[in-house]
């Protein structure tokens, strides 16, 4: 489905300032997801340009991965009130924005508890299951998702960076 910017399949509509959707490199063979727009997105319309975007920026930047080469966008579209994790019902109503965005990636990274759960369909523990790699059908289709940390977490979490770093690594060496 195309994403629809005056969209109002969730409640999210009723709060955000407008739809954030995905940027980068649309047709770029790899996608990173996060959870959900935060105050800077909404403002701006554009994911990934607040503290947390600033530091995927300087670890894709360390691991020499141009941010315009992939695709980045978030679990659902809209900002969730005070940064709250997005609600099954609204990452279910926005799920098929995402599908139709994912569809024709070669790799999925999902970044974050909410990204992974998303796409996995099940609980993950990020900290246990980090740059492990899962399969999920997405239209019908074969997809590969990568788990890993969110940018956010990198923020005050070592290990959580190491972790978010080797997987930009990976996707470098595998497909740029
Ligand atoms: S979060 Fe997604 S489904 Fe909900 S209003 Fe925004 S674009 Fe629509």
């Amino acid at each position: 489905m195309e994403i629809d910017l005056q969209c109002s399949r969730c409640r999210l509509s009723e709060t955000r300032i407008q739809v954030v959707p995905p940027s980068g490199d649309l047709r770029s063979p790899v996608a990173f997801v996060g959870e959900g727009p935060g105050e800077k997105e909404d403002q701006k319309g554009m994911p990934f340009i607040g503290r947390a975007g600033k530091m995927l920026d300087r670890l894709l930047r360390e691991e020499g991965l141009a941010r315009e080469r992939i695709m980045i966008t978030n679990t659902v579209k809209c900002r969730p009130p005070e940064n709250r994790r997005p609600l099954p019902d609204e990452t279910c109503a926005c799920f098929p924005y995402l599908e139709q965005e994912l569809v024709d990636k070669l790799l999925i990274v999902a970044m974050g508890r909410t990204a992974c759960e998303n796409l996995l369909g099940r609980a993950v523990k990020v900290g246990q299951e980090a740059n492990t790699m899962a399969s999920v059908q997405l239209m019908g289709r074969e997809k590969t998702v990568l788990l890993t940390y969110h940018p956010s977490a990198c923020l005050y979490n070592l290990k959580a960076r190491e972790g978010l770093q080797a997987s930009i690594r990976l996707v470098r060496e595998r497909f740029f």
